[in-house]
């Protein structure tokens, strides 16, 4: 795409090789499990898996909606596979994760929008591999049953986390389906349900926002006793995809990385190759042992 402006000396990103990742690929092929790793062309696949890092993707490979800026095909979703829990969970049990993070597609098909299914894998990795700590990485909800988010909260995940994406302004072109709002007081919720659980929350820049733009969200997501923040460069995953409108630079990242904690967030991630998933166990384990 022409219009896109050239890649700076700053988003690097090593091949994937080595034994660590070759052992992770393995365990995840033999599980039949998919990763967002995977699926999103994620910049730091190399690194996350050569340590044993992955974030599993649930409920299958289609989703019922189509974001601008993200990789995984739209359409008429899998079935269910019930037996899917299991198999999370036996693979974090062999990779011997210390904190995992599950995600899925959206699933509008689904009268409870997948929340049990989150639900049953939770339990299953709580029964398997107590010791890891769990994230879960939800889709909104918002056209799910009333109490499907409750479902989820109740299987007790340590980390709650549901991305804002981007600022509302670009709703429309970037998340069109997604509501700021919703997606907001989904954050809040949890926090109301449940006051010990942390939540986390994150954006990607470069998509067209400004900074007054950022800080605005940070300050919505505080409103919402949101604790976690990503905040990371937009890549784009193919020329079909929403255009990168800028590289942010790293002292910029640096900028909003100390915006943030003088807002109050817990911890915060904000480097051009930050995912919401980046580091996640590293820096949990850190605040729990502060
Ligand atoms: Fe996977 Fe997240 Fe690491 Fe990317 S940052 S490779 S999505 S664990
Ligand atoms: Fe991708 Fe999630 Fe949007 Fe589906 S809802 S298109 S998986 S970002």
């Amino acid at each position: 795409d022409q219009t896109q402006p050239k890649k700076p000396s700053w988003i690097r990103v090593k091949a994937p090789s080595g034994a660590g990742y070759a052992r992770t690929r393995e365990i995840m092929r033999e599980n039949r499990l998919t990763t967002v790793c995977e699926e999103a062309g994620c910049p730091n696949v190399g690194e996350c898996w050569s340590q044993g890092h992955a974030t599993m993707m649930i409920m299958g490979e289609i989703c019922t909606r189509g974001c601008s800026f993200c990789n995984v095909r739209t359409g008429r979703p899998d079935t269910l596979d019930l037996f899917e829990p299991g198999r999370v969970a036996h693979a974090v049990q062999k990779l011997g994760l210390n904190h995992v993070v599950v995600t899925s597609v959206d699933r509008d098909d689904l009268t409870d929008g997948g929340a049990d299914h989150f639900a049953q894998t939770i339990r299953a990795i709580r029964h398997r591999a107590p010791g890891t700590t769990i994230e879960v990485l939800t889709p909104d909800f918002l056209k799910s049953d009333t109490g499907s988010l409750e479902k989820v909260v109740e299987a007790r995940p340590d980390v709650f986390n549901h991305n804002l994406e981007t600022v509302p302004g670009l709703y429309p072109t970037v998340r069109p389906g997604a509501r700021y709002f919703h997606s907001l007081r989904l954050l809040q919720r949890v926090k109301e349900l449940d006051p010990a659980m942390f939540t986390k929350s994150g954006i990607m820049v470069g998509l067209g926002e400004d900074r007054q733009g950022v800080l605005q969200v940070m300050d919505d997501m505080r409103a919402a006793d949101v604790d976690f923040l990503t905040i990371g460069q937009y890549l784009q995953p193919t020329p079909k995809h929403h255009r990168v409108d800028r590289f942010v630079t790293p002292e910029e990242f640096d900028g909003y990385g100390r915006a943030a904690y003088g807002k109050g967030f817990l911890m915060v991630s904000a480097t051009p190759l930050t995912r919401s998933s980046y580091h996640a166990g590293d820096d949990f384990a850190q605040l729990r042992a502060a």
